[in-house]
């Protein structure tokens, strides 16, 4: 164990690391060292690796600090050298930064710690040296405040405010009658500084450590934890990230953005993260230090001068207050505004992806603390994969590869319907911080928001700013809106990240937590109150706003040519009305891979025949009532075929048990009665004897069709009859009947005879013919150990998943709600089997069901028509068993056709 290499340094222009590594060094970690090896100024650091944060949490605390101290202490003496300073030097004194950094980006982990390192016998010193003790002070009670939240775990009184500390500078500034923090002086900051240490002895009994290794060593081992809190453990669920990546640490000397106003620091995109315009794009703060830009304390600048003109624009300020109020870095210091647009460039280029930097101008030197692919909308993902395609920097497989399907997702919902804006009152606009539009009713907590959304209520969230606390809210709310924070703070960033609508820094709203209301301009919002978001243009509207189908432009088009230029597998989609089918055409499906007949039968006078032939007492009597229904289902299937004209249309045919049509009510049983000309009870005792104990295992799918054949008969008459109607008109139908639940030859094959005899009789009445088939929904566990069998009959499989899931786990899908959420929480299962086809398991017989299917039937068409067929991961799993096409709700086509692509290009 002694050989493992636990810490990696960078900052000599040799860093020991690279962007390829990390697994290992977490991805700042492994960004540093890439920008510090291609010449970048980053200021040298080290990083502890996530092995040994995993190493933390099996051998225990003194253990793993007992291995980390001879690397540590040895990386600690190479940043003295190179920053000429030592750790607690009066004079020279060496500060760090403690940052925590996993493989991918976590905004639930441990807020960095800054100007490590400090005390009060270094403080003196360097305000002496640097003649600037209002900078040192200032970073002296910062770092308390740092220290105390995230290493000794400060607790706020109330549990809105962020930490103890914030209410101590909110009470001084008062007292002292100041607006800003960079208001205070020197001796107010002492005075904090008191202050915090105060209370700091307070709440933890212990004096705060003066020792920089005590703090160091507080602090590395505060990331570890800060690994497995509530926070992160939320979002890892969330996003699906698995808890044996651990987290780096990474320790970097200072470089200082709040040393007055030459220095600044600040965050900025390569391009647009919200429409993907290419476009440079930032905010920045002169004199201020890290998170100071997102925590949204203080209104950020622009970095370029066109953000800055824009945003004057949308405030209404002329030209001449614009650049008195709010210059832009490239006016203000043009020189470090030139280096960064160089060094934007030159990263993005090296990354070949947008990049989302941080950065720290320190007395006109300009230094670079992050980079990493940025985060963004589902609109800026596809405009900048075609554009980068364009621009010749990426290939068409690394563009399709770039596009996450699900977040397609975005693209294809609701915007607010124009013509309903124009009649709204706009109570107050902040920034576009994520487009859409949203609404809902007002909640002023996470909690509130994720207590409404449980149980089914569409709420818009208020904050004044939002924090990785309120990520359970977020993710419930229809959309989110701040008070404080620019385009870069948490809200803005989580939100598009989970293509939410969010508007941010709506400066003009009073928010009251207390009283849970907001205000602007005269007008009170109180909980439970319906707004809307546009998140488009950040303005929020009074009241309910409709909603209206988004458009899809160019680069979306494009993207899903060339998506069908590599995807092997074909997209169908499920429908049941002429209308889906539609949606789900003009999305790019190829046909119909589901219609749900039963479906149909819902719908006004339909529903009374239905029941007449489920309720009648033989044969006779249910073909009286299945003639009634025969014109129904012939003008379904000529509007659902119309609309297919020319693509393959699957029908099952009728699947769910029979009492689920029939009325439970005294009234509708009494209508049923007066009818049918039958006494009320004996209605009644045939709705009783339809009854099931297990109704989902019971008298259903092919189980009816073979003991009332007369319904199979009916179906088919119905389907082929409206064909060959079609056909008259010129219209393409490419029927293909479905026999679902089917485990056992005999019961396909009874099917098939009722189907054929029917088809072949009505191709005599009419003295015409169309083109069918006959096939079978494979979703019994039996059925895919027999697949070869039914085969040498079938002429296709679609495998329903959805029941094929539910009976090879045994799990009911309609009451697995009770112990699925324990299920997911103690990691027993990864995902829910019914949204994530279960590879391992149900994949197996999906697989050997394809295989012993076309053992017998080489051209035996395969495809899928649960509600995997829709989903990323389980569509490139239906590419690799060789399908032929896969079937989703019309919503998911374009993302079934890009996983297709993904998949084909993945698995090539
Ligand atoms: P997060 O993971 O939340 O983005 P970071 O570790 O990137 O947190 O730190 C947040 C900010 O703190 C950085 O953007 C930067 O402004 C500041 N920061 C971190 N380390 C240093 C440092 N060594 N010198 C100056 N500022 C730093
Ligand atoms: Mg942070
Ligand atoms: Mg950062």
């Amino acid at each position: 164990m002694s050989n493992i290499k636990r810490v990696y340094t960078f900052g000599d222009g040799n860093a020991e690391g690279n962007a390829g590594m990390k697994n290992l060094l977490g991805g700042k970690g492994a960004n540093l060292a890439e920008m510090n090896l291609i010449g970048i100024p980053v200021p040298p650091g080290f990083t502890i690796t996530t092995d040994t944060c995993n190493e933390y949490y099996t051998l225990g605390k003194d253990k793993v600090v007992e291995l980390l101290k001879p690397e540590v202490e040895k990386a600690i003496a190479y940043l003295e050298e190179i920053m000429h300073a030592k750790f607690e030097d009066v004079e020279n004194p060496l500060l760090v930064s403690v940052r925590s950094g996993a493989r991918a980006s976590m905004p639930g982990m441990m807020d960095t710690i800054l100007n490590l390192g400090l005390n009060d016998a270094v403080v003196e010193g360097m305000s002496r040296k640097t003649g600037n003790p209002r900078f040192v002070w200032d970073s002296y009670r910062r770092f308390i405040q740092m220290y105390g939240d995230v290493v000794l775990g400060m607790k706020p009184e109330n549990k809105n405010d962020h930490d103890p500390f914030e209410l101590i500078i909110e009470a001084l500034k008062e007292e002292k009658g100041v607006e800003l923090d960079t208001d205070l002086t020197v001796d107010d900051l002492k005075e904090l500084v008191a202050r915090f240490k105060a209370v700091v002895k307070k709440q933890t009994g212990h004096d705060f450590p003066d020792s920089a290794y005590e703090q160091l060593w507080g602090s590395i081992v505060a990331v570890f934890n800060s690994w497995m809190n509530e926070r992160a453990e939320l979002y890892r669920r969330m996003e699906g990230i698995p808890s044996e990546w651990g987290t780096a640490v990474n320790v970097q000397a200072m470089v200082y953005g709040n040393m007055g106003d030459t220095s600044a620091s600040g965050v900025c995109f390569s391009r647009d993260s919200a429409t993907g315009e290419n476009l440079f794009m930032g905010e920045f703060l002169f004199n201020a230090q890290g998170e100071d830009v997102v925590a949204g304390t203080r209104t950020p600048l622009q970095v370029t001068k066109i953000g800055a003109e824009r945003a004057g624009e949308l405030a209404g300020m002329t030209p001449e207050e614009r650049i008195a109020n709010y210059p832009s870095l490239e006016e203000t210091m043009p020189e470090a505004y030139q280096e960064l647009f160089n060094l934007q460039r030159k990263l993005e280029i090296h990354y070949k992806d947008m990049q989302d930097m941080e950065f720290t101008i320190q007395e006109g030197k300009l230094w670079m603390l992050q980079t990493r692919n940025g985060k963004r909308t589902g609109a800026a993902m596809v405009k900048i994969a075609m554009d980068m395609l364009a621009e010749g920097m990426i290939d068409e497989k690394a563009a399709l590869l770039r596009v996450d399907p699900l977040k397609l997702d975005e693209l294809l919902h609701p915007v607010f319907d124009q013509e309903a804006v124009k009649d709204v009152t706009v109570m107050a606009k902040g920034l576009a911080a994520s487009p859409g539009a949203a609404t809902g009713k007002a909640v002023f907590s996470s909690d509130d928001a994720a207590e409404w959304g449980a149980r089914g209520e569409k709420v818009v969230m208020i904050r004044v700013e939002t924090s990785p606390e309120d990520l359970a809210g977020m993710a419930a709310a229809e959309g989110i809106l701040t008070a404080r924070g620019g385009m870069t703070s948490h809200a803005a960033v989580v939100a598009r990240g989970m293509g939410k609508c969010c508007v941010s820094g709506a400066g003009t709203l009073k928010i009251d937590y207390a009283a849970k209301t907001m205000e602007a301009d005269g007008i009170v919002i109180k909980e439970g109150d319906y707004i809307s978001l546009n998140g488009s243009t950040g303005e929020i509207y009074l009241g309910e706003v409709a909603t209206k189908e988004a458009e899809l432009d160019e680069d979306f088009a494009a993207l899903m040519k060339l998506a069908d230029k590599y995807a092997t597998m074909k997209v169908r989609t499920n429908a049941d009305t002429p209308a889906d089918a539609a949606v789900a055409r003009s999305f790019g499906a190829v046909g119909i891979g589901l219609t749900r007949t039963e479906h149909m039968f819902f719908e006004g006078e339909k529903i009374k025949a239905m029941r007449e032939m489920i309720l009648a007492e033989n044969t006779a009597g249910r073909k009286e009532a299945l003639n009634k229904i025969l014109p129904y289902q012939l003008a379904d299937f000529e509007g659902i075929f119309e609309s297919m004209d020319g693509l393959p249309v699957t029908v099952r045919l009728l699947d769910p048990p029979l009492h689920e049509f029939v009325p439970h009510d005294e009234k509708g049983q009494q209508e049923m009665a007066t009818m049918m000309g039958l006494p009320l009870k004996t209605i009644q005792q045939r709705v009783e004897s339809l009854s099931e104990f297990n109704p989902m295992l019971g008298h259903r799918g092919c189980r009816l069709g073979n003991t009332y054949p007369e319904i199979t008969e009916m179906q088919t008459k119905a389907i082929i009859g409206a064909a060959l109607n079609l056909k008259k008109k010129g219209i393409t139908a490419i029927p293909e009947i479905m026999v679902p639940l089917i485990g056992t030859v005999e019961e396909f094959k009874m099917q098939e005879e009722v189907i054929r005899a029917t088809a072949e009789q009505l191709f005599a009445e009419y003295n015409d013919k169309v083109e069918y088939s006959v096939g079978t929904m494979i979703e019994i566990p039996r059925a895919t150990l027999i697949a070869d069998q039914i085969a040498n009959h079938a002429e296709f499989f679609s495998f329903g998943t959805n029941d094929l899931t539910q009976m090879t786990f045994g799990y009911s899908r309609d009451d697995i709600a009770s112990f699925l959420p324990i299920y997911l929480d103690k990691n027993i299962l990864k995902n829910d089997p019914f949204e994530v086809l279960d590879q391992e398991g149900v994949g197996q017989l999906v697989r050997l069901g394809a295989e012993r299917g076309r053992s017998t039937n080489a051209n035996l068409k395969v495809g899928i028509c649960g509600e995997h067929g829709g989903e990323p991961s389980s569509v490139e799993f239906c590419h690799s068993v060789g399908m032929n096409y896969v079937s989703c709700s019309p919503f998911r086509v374009p993302i079934a056709r890009l996983a297709a692509a993904q998949a084909a290009i993945k698995q090539a």
